[in-house]
This record gives structure tokens, sequence and C-alpha cells, in this order.
């Protein structure tokens, strides 16, 4: 059919040894310990689709399994002729997920008001995974750094890959490995970077990432990246200075831990909102 013309069109595969319908999955179960990485129809399907538009040519395995959302190394050729290159695709869960937790961030959204529906499962995820959309594009052509998003699709969204040439992910902040003879000063670099990525993304972008931990923090040669931002809020929203002051208190304590002789969260707050 059109789906495996196209596939054998753009010579592309998603290889389905990471992207197995449930027959396959329950075949091999036992000895597959990754099997929440398992992908349904309807997701396998929009990669198909995204195949065709090519967003991207090749899934790959899983970078990361988390409770809401899955992400997958990717390849794509955007330019026929040109190298290909590297993306980053999420895939939220539509199923298993409790969304209480997130409640607190659409209430008072104003890009919320049409359209929630907590009793949706795949509304809610087609929601968060637009808001992630949204927000990236703001915080990127904001000039902060963060993977640059290129295409969504339902609950689907691809972005730039943040990692290296031979397809691995730039670490989590928390897991970076700082040169010892120079941490010191690295730290107090970064430290002063992130104040500045906040400052610009409340001041420029009005948003409040509402997640921010060195766990949401992609670090790779004295850079910061900045990630997951479906949950961030308007600074307008009712309790946006509350998710700020939890943004600040969580990498002010991180960089106190690094041993950074930090500002005190309440200058840090001045810093960020006047
Ligand atoms: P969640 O925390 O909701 O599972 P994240 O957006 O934080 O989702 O992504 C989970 C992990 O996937 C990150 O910690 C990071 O290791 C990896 N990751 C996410 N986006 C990218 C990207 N664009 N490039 C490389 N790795 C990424
Ligand atoms: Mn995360």
């Amino acid at each position: 059919d059109d789906q495996i013309s196209a596939l054998s069109k753009h010579a592309s595969k998603i290889r389905l040894d990471d992207v197995k319908d449930g027959q396959e999955r329950d075949k091999d179960k036992a000895d597959r310990a990754t099997s929440e990485q398992v992908l349904d129809q309807r997701t396998r399907m929009i990669l198909y689709q995204m195949i065709n538009r090519g967003a991207v040519s090749e899934v790959h395995g899983a970078i990361s399994t988390g409770k809401e959302a899955n992400v997958y190394g990717a390849v794509a050729y955007p330019d026929i002729h040109g190298p290909p290159v590297q993306r980053a695709v999420k895939v939220y869960k539509t199923a298993i997920l409790s969304f209480k937790d997130r409640e607190r961030y659409i209430t008072g959204e104003h890009r919320f008001k049409s359209g929630a529906d907590k009793g949706n499962n795949r509304k809610m995820v087609k929601l968060w995974a637009e808001k992630e959309f949204r927000n990236l594009r703001r915080i990127h052509s904001a000039g902060i750094a963060c993977p640059e998003p290129i295409q969504l699709k339902l609950h689907v969204l691809v972005m730039d890959f943040l990692g290296d040439r031979k397809g691995w992910a730039y670490p989590r902040l928390r897991d970076a490995t700082i040169p010892a003879d120079d941490a010191e000063q690295i730290w107090m670099h970064l430290y002063i970077q992130l104040l500045g990525i906040m400052r610009r993304m409340y001041q420029v972008c009005k948003l409040v990432h509402a997640d921010l931990s060195e766990y949401n923090i992609l670090y790779n040669d004295k850079q910061l990246y900045i990630i997951d931002v479906s949950q961030s809020v308007e600074h307008d929203h009712p309790r946006s200075l509350e998710f700020l002051r939890m943004d600040i208190k969580n990498t002010g304590d991180f960089f106190r831990r690094q041993g950074v002789d930090t500002l005190s969260d309440r200058t840090v707050f001045d810093f960020i909102t006047i």
C-alpha cells in the first residue's frame, strides 16, 4: 500500500527491533527489560507519516524511557544529497498515565482554555506535546540553547538531537563530568549562565520553566541546554511566580551542592523578574 511504497521510495526505515506491535511484544516480553518503549499502532502510523514527509528517516532505540514520555534517537536527510542529521523524537504516552499531577499547570493557563478535556487522555497528551512544541519554539527563537522543534503530530514531537556525532546524547547536568582542575571556575560559569537563561526565558519568552532542575538541563562543553518544557507556563499564569521560586530553589540547591557561592534565592528572584 502507499505507506509501504512511501517507505521504499525514501529508502527509509523504522527499525522494527525498536518499534514492535503488541503481538511481538508478548512474544519476547520475558527477555526484554525495556518493553515499555514499545510503540502502539497509532504512534507507529504517525512515525510512518513523518518518514513520508522527511522529518525523520530512521527511528532508532530509546534514549530515555520516562513516566510520561519516551525519547528516541532518529536520523533524517533534510537535503537528499546532503549528510544525515540526527534528531530526537519525543513520544508522549497516552496510556498508563495519571495526569493529576499536571492539572496545576493547566488551570489558569489561557492557552488551555479551549480543548482541555481532562477526561480524555489522548487529547491531553496531544495538548502537552503541543505545549512543548510551542514553548521550545519560543525559547529557541529567543536564542536560548535548547533543541530546535522540527515537527509535531498529535503526541509525537520531532526536535534537534542534542548530542555528539556518534549519536550519544549529551548528559544531564546532574551526570556531567566537569574537569576537576578547573571545576570551581566552570561551575561558577555555569551558574551565571543559568541565571541568564532563566532571566531571558522570563523577560523575553514570558515563560517560567516550572520543572527546572539538573535533570532537565543537558550539558556539553561549558554550555547548558534547556529541555522538557511541556509544563512551562506563561508568566501571567496565576501560579507562575510560585513555580519560578521552585525553579530557583531547585537549581540554587544544586549549584550550592557543587560548592558554588550562590546568590540568595530572593536576589535571584529579583534578578529574573525585575
Ligand atoms: P521526560 O523527563 O518527560 O521523560 P525529557 O524531555 O526530560 O522527558 O527527556 C528525557 C531524556 O531524554 C532527557 O533527560 C535527555 O537525556 C533525553 N533527551 C530529551 N530530549 C533530547 C534531545 N533533544 N536530544 C538528546 N537527548 C534528549
Ligand atoms: Mn525530564
